[in-house]
Order: C-alpha cells, then structure tokens, then sequence
C-alpha cells in the first residue's frame, strides 16, 4: 500500500494545482470528507494559524495519537505554526506535507481507542522445550519456553502439588540502547525479577496444582526486542507455551487429567493525552498518565491488576473505563490463543 506520505506530497505537487496542503494530506488518507471543510484551512488559516498539513494530519489520527503527532512534527518541522514554518524555519510547504504524511503514517496504523496491535503467536519456535512459543504483539517480541522438570520446591516436597514458575530477561539487543546482561552485574535486575514474579503468578492462576503432580513447568520469557507491554506479552505467550507443554505431559502418559482450570492473558491499558488507550507501545507508555496492566482469565475474570497514576492521579470512572478497555482486549488475547493452538 502506497505511504500516505508519498500521495500526499504527489497531490500536494500536481499540476494543475487541485488540493491545499490540508486538503493532500487528508485526501491522501483516504478522507474524502473532510476535503471540501479543509478548503480553508491552508496559508496560515487552520485554527490558531497552524500549519494546514499538520492541522490535518491531526485530525485524521485517533484522538490519543494527537498531541504525540504534534510534538514530533514540531521536532521535525522546527515549529507548528504556518507562520513561522515559512518566515522563520523556512521550510518549503511541500516539505511540511511530507512530514505530516510521515506522521500519519506512523500514527495511523490503528485506532488505541479500541484496536490492539497486530498480535501473532507462532508456536513450536525451538526445538528442546516442551512448550516455546514466539508472541509478537506490534514491535515487541517475546521467546516463551516452558520446561518441566520431575521435582518442587523444598516447600512442596511430599505435598502431592506441582508448581509453575517464570523468569524474564531482556536481550541486549532488545532495546534502542543497549542493556547489559544481567550477570554482568552481579546480581538480578530488579524490574526483570518483579516481573518474572509476576509471570509467574499469572501462569499459576490457570493450573490446578493438585492435578500438576510433583513436577515444575518453569517459563522463560526472554524479550527479543522491547516496545512496551513485555510483561503482558509474556503472559499471553508463556499461557500458550505452559498449554503446550501440558499437552506433551499427557500425550507421553504423564499426565492423565489436564490441569489447566482456566487460560490466561494479559493487557496495557492506560491514559494517553486523557483518553483511555490500549495496548500502550513504549511512545505511549512512557507518556501515559496512568499505566495499568491487567491479568484475566478467557471468561472474563480478573486475576491481578498493576496501576499507578504516572502523573495525574487517576478517577473512579477512568479506572472503570480502563477495565473496560482491558476486557475487551483481553478477549481478543483469548480468541487469538485458542485460534493459533488449532494448527
Ligand atoms: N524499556 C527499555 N529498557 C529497560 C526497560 C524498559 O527500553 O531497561 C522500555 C521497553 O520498550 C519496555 C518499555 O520501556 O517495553 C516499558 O517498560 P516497563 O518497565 O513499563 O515494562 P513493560 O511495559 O515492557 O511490561
């Protein structure tokens, strides 16, 4: 699919001259009906003399998407103002058009309002663990393997109980600067070893323990590359690894009763710009007013919910917009793990 960035520069170009820089960009994202309204838009008459390219580029991106558009044209461009883009930046109209057309291809790729990301769970990714499983959810990656091993915890010891446990990493080469192994530090790092709790807890949530026996699935969560939501992504991915692992459980004869009592998976949801968002990537989660992670069970219950109000303290009513939002894509996770566990 051509970029918006692309037709809209052609349009803006064209000769004889049809669209102002407003009305290209909006064109060039496909609405049509907000062309004629853009007419004045352009040559410094957008409202409070923005740039008529950013002015709609704005208005044809989800509403949490606009201030965050309009910070990185700003970066871009050297200013927002039309004015001020052609007298004291001197940047050529078409070049403000091209990085609105930019920007709305950055931003546009989906509505946070309601849409996750594009979320793929490839299965059987490695060879040796009983489960392993690759999630991709947007730009963050996540290697899920389960492991069984014949024996427990001290604290389990003749209890008839099993345990399920994970770790999580991060690559060094997961994020924009690269992050040193952990044993070169000397000891863990505290975020991955929270996180890994919290794994954990999740996975135990979907396993009757009595019907595990006396062994332990351990799930290891090493994140290949970081673009928010690694905690839930693991979750969702490890849910699907410990299910494959279970089945080979059964299918050697070690198992005859299967212990998963319920599947699991977990979401970001947050306040993004005031509007409730999901499925935060890392632009949006680090400027998020609220950060909530929610743990649920497929039929809708909750298992653990992490918040904290990063900025503005949070209302009653944001919180139950939140939850909402994570139902709902919540429910998407759960289709998406029982669909891929079909081939
Ligand atoms: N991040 C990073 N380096 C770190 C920790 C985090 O680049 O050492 C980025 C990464 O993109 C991560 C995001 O910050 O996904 C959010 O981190 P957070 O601790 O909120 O956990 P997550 O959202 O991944 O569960």
């Amino acid at each position: 699919m051509e970029s918006v960035e692309k037709k809209a520069v052609a349009i803006f170009t064209a000769v004889p001259k049809q669209h102002n820089c407003a009305q290209a960009i909006a064109a060039a994202a496909g609405r049509e009906d907000l062309v004629a309204e853009l007419a004045s838009a352009g040559g410094g008459r957008a409202e409070a003399g923005l740039c008529g390219a950013l002015y709609a580029a704005m208005a044809v991106v989800s509403e949490c998407d606009r201030q965050a558009l309009k910070r990185d044209f700003e970066q871009l461009a050297g200013a927002v103002g039309c004015r001020d883009i052609k007298s004291q930046v001197k940047l050529p109209c078409v070049e403000a058009v091209r990085i609105a057309g930019s920007l709305v291809d950055k931003y546009r790729t989906r509505d946070m309002s309601k849409d996750l990301r594009k979320v793929t769970i490839e299965r059987n990714f490695t060879k040796y663990a009983a489960g392993s499983v690759v999630i991709r959810q947007g730009d963050t990656w996540v290697l899920c393997t389960a492991s069984v091993e014949e024996k427990v915890p001290p604290f389990l010891r003749d209890s008839g109980q099993g345990w399920v446990t994970a770790e999580y990493s991060m690559l060094p080469s997961s994020t924009l600067q690269r992050k040193d192994r952990e044993i070169k530090k000397g000891k863990p790092d505290a975020r991955s070893s929270e996180i890994g709790r919290l794994i954990g807890r999740a996975l135990r949530a979907a396993v009757d323990m009595k019907k595990l026996g006396e062994r332990t699935i351990t799930i290891d969560c090493d994140v290949l590359q970081a673009d928010g939501g690694t905690r839930c992504a693991s979750i969702t991915g490890g849910m699907v690894a410990l299910a494959d692992a279970i089945d080979k459980l059964i299918a050697d004869g070690k198992l005859t009763e299967n212990p998963i009592c319920n599947f699991v998976s977990a979401i970001s949801v947050g306040i993004c710009n005031g509007i409730p968002a999901l499925d935060l990537d890392y632009i949006h989660d680090s400027t998020a007013d609220v950060d909530l992670n929610v743990v649920m069970t497929a039929d809708g219950r909750f298992v653990e919910l992490q918040g904290t109000a990063e900025h503005e303290p949070f209302t009653d009513e944001q919180l139950n917009a939140l939850k909402a939002l994570a139902v709902k894509g919540n429910a998407e996770l759960a289709r998406l793990q029982q669909e891929c566990r079909k081939n």
